[in-house]
């Protein structure tokens, strides 16, 4: 049940700006469920705030309803050279989904050092 300390704190839009996928196995009878960008942006949409820790808790197992949810992170979590760009594709893509950037926590940020 436990979830990585480097992703409890993580929230669900931060998987989708970098275009990662959330997976869900119910520990109590072995049900698995995975949410792409369509699930996000979709019935998901009102958790993209919500950390995966916070996520973990409220969601229950669709076939059990146990709140023994592992949640397994897909995909490539540090997307250097193009984060940049994934952060605005991900604002793009909430924009057109009818959704407010600004109150996920977007706006205008200085420049990032390289590293
Ligand atoms: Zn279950």
């Amino acid at each position: 049940m436990a979830l990585e300390p480097h992703y409890a704190q993580a929230r669900l839009v931060d998987l989708f700006e970098r275009k990662c996928e959330l997976t869900f196995r119910c520990l109590a009878c072995g049900t698995g469920k995975t949410w792409r960008r369509d699930t996000m942006l979709g019935r998901a949409r009102a958790l993209l705030g919500l950390t995966l820790a916070e996520i973990q808790r409220r969601t229950p197992c669709p076939r059990c309803g146990a709140r023994m949810a592992q949640l397994a992170v897909s995909g490539v979590w540090e997307p250097l050279d193009l984060a940049e760009r994934f952060r605005w594709e991900a604002i793009e893509a909430l924009r057109s989904a009818g959704l407010d950037p600004q109150a996920l926590g977007y706006g205008w940020r200085p420049p990032q050092p390289r590293r």
